[in-house]
């Protein structure tokens, strides 16, 4: 089965796509995880991604693209995958539909208020990238299941989250239409907390 899931930053894509690549023994593959690998490891291409990751903006379609492509090549797509954050522009959907077929998009929802409070309250493995929210992590600065330092990503501050909000409305929300044109969109909204959440998610797609 090949998915994407679809809406803003800070909805819950991650978290979701994450519990399904389990459920569905498929591989969930976050442009966003693969850049910041790129920009830990050092490499020209990480390089690059970070002036645009930092600001908030998108890194050009063709970078990200490339990368997906090679991505799904691999031998633990074979049986499907879980696309997370792409494609976030009509020409990386466009160029997707080149190079394969996709059988649903979920597309999550929930209130800008919703958001923010996820994103503002987003900590990450500096590690392993595992991600938490300050809620449920009582005071700990420690990744659970690696033990590395949590951080607060650069991008997660409140201006750069405004603006990416706004590409997001502007470069990413036209998806909407265009899957919802394919027959391929399925909406959730997800704002009763992470299990019920899922639950929907996996009603939507009858799993
Ligand atoms: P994410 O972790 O998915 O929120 O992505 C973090 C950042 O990585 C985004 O704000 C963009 O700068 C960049 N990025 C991730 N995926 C894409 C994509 N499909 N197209 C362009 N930029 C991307």
């Amino acid at each position: 089965m090949n998915l994407i899931f679809l809406g803003p930053p800070g909805v819950g894509k991650g978290t979701h796509a994450k519990q399904l690549s389990k459920l569905l023994d498929i591989p969930q593959i976050s442009t966003g995880d693969m850049l910041r690998a790129s920009i830990k490891a050092g490499t020209p291409l990480g390089m690059k991604a970070k002036e645009f990751i930092d600001k908030g903006a998108l890194v050009p379609d063709q970078v990200v693209i490339d990368m997906v492509k090679e991505r799904i090549k691999e031998v633990d797509c074979a049986k499907g995958f879980i696309l997370d954050g792409f494609p976030r522009t009509v020409p990386q959907a466009q160029a997707l539909s080149e190079f394969t077929k996709i059988d649903a998009v979920v597309d999550l929802v929930a209130r800008e208020s919703v958001i923010m409070a996820n994103l503002s309250g987003r900590r990450v493995c500096r590690d392993c990238a595992a991600t938490y929210h300050i809620r449920r992590l009582n005071g700990a600065t420690k990744c659970a299941s690696c033990g590395g330092d949590l951080i607060h990503r650069v991008d997660d501050q409140i201006d750069t989250i405004k603006h990416r909000l706004e590409v997001y409305r502007v470069q990413t929300e036209p998806l909407i239409t265009f899957y919802r044109d394919a027959g391929l969109l399925l909406e959730v909204v997800v704002e009763s907390g992470i299990d019920e959440d899922f639950l929907l998610v996996r009603k939507a797609l009858e799993l």
